[in-house]
């Protein structure tokens, strides 16, 4: 049986968080002289002058809906990776403890794991990049706090199979933590739609992709109320600055635009794997559910070098687990894909006459 109380370190447990004077007064009017703020404004024409509120509640009171989930399921960090060292930091003790990530994944997990000295288990998925449960559950060990699923997953792009995902949370009493920074372009339900359902089941998302803020660094996490308060309680207490949180509590009025957005993407994604899939120097083409594309070259490293001289930059994958050749291609707008695949052509020109 998971039990939450079980899987946080007991000293964060019974931690005493800072608290703020926006915590000690929350009503509105008065003259406020308990933060030792400037009074007369700043030094920009815009008032900052004020600390803003550290438990975002204007903004998760708006999200909640959005989302499907109550505004206490959801915390709100400086990106993803915030929630990301957050929960390490939560449940794991440093030299003690350890995580289990999949790879080909998204590299903050271990990042953070090493930073705070946790050690990384490391299970491979399988060829077709889906999870090899039987595997996972025999690495797990007493020490093991987290399980990181990234789905859709990055590098590979591929949705996660629920089913193993559906596993996992059932067999492990630690957390499960479903990375979807890719949900809006993959045409899946959430997993929050399933966080009563499982108390150990942790949801990353962000604004960084399909809402187009990644300049903002607002990541999403959703769990239990409990969990959260735990989050919420080792925070730094500003962790969102009020001109950020201004501009997402405005952003949440054009999902909409986001939606149209995506749909954009997802043509260009179709349009570019197709003129990519015409080229010699490409062998594979692996099926996303995201907003790029994983391809396999006959020669990675070589194209990457002419892009980079050609200043078209994508991402090497290359030296990474089951993703040998491959270059990660974010999808871009049309006049840039058409760049892209240009480059690529004249490549193969230059290869056949010399
Ligand atoms: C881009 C990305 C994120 C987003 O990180 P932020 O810190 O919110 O910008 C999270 N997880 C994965 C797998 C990503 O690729």
């Amino acid at each position: 049986m998971f039990n939450l109380r079980e899987i946080i370190r007991p000293h964060i447990l019974n931690l005493t968080p800072y608290s703020s004077a926006r915590d000690e007064y929350t009503g509105k009017a008065g003259v406020f002289l308990d933060a030792n703020e400037n009074p007369f404004g700043s030094v920009l024409k815009k008032d900052f002058n004020r600390y803003p509120d550290p438990h975002q509640r204007a903004i998760k009171e708006k999200l909640a809906p959005i989302k499907g989930v109550s505004s206490d399921q959801i915390f709100l960090g400086n990106g993803s990776d915030e929630a990301i060292d957050l929960l390490i930091r939560a449940t794991c003790v440093p030299g003690k403890d350890s995580i289990i990530i999949l790879p080909p994944t998204y590299g903050m997990y271990e990042v953070s794991a090493s930073i705070n000295d946790i050690e990384v288990i490391k299970v491979p998925l399988t060829e077709k990049y889906q999870i090899d449960v039987g595997a996972v559950m025999e690495d797990i060990h007493p020490s093991t706090k987290i399980i990181w699923v990234c789905s859709p997953n990055n590098p590979s792009g591929n949705l996660v199979q629920d089913s193993a995902i559906d596993t996992l949370l059932k067999n492990f009493n630690g957390l499960v933590v479903v990375d979807e920074a890719y949900i809006d372009f993959a045409d899946t339900a959430s997993w929050t739609q399933r966080l009563e359902e499982f108390p150990n089941l942790v949801v990353l998302q962000t604004f960084s992709k399909a809402w187009g803020l990644a300049s903002l660094r607002l990541g999403m996490c959703f769990a239990s109320p409990e969990l959260i308060s735990i989050l919420n309680k080792i925070k730094p207490p500003y962790n969102l600055g009020g001109p950020t949180q201004a501009l997402l509590f405005d952003a949440l009025d054009n999902e909409s635009y986001k939606s149209e957005m995506v749909k954009q993407i997802l043509s260009e994604r179709a349009v570019l794997a197709n003129q990519l899939s015409s080229l010699d120097s490409v062998i594979k083409i692996h099926p996303s559910d995201a907003n790029f594309l994983l391809v396999q070259f006959q020669d990675a490293p070589t194209i990457m070098k002419y892009l980079i001289d050609g200043e078209i930059i994508v991402r090497d994958r290359s030296k990474v687990t089951l993703c040998s050749d491959c270059l990660r291609i974010t999808v871009g707008t049309s006049e840039e894909n058409a760049v892209l695949v240009k480059a690529l052509r004249k490549f193969a020109q230059k290869i056949v006459s010399a």
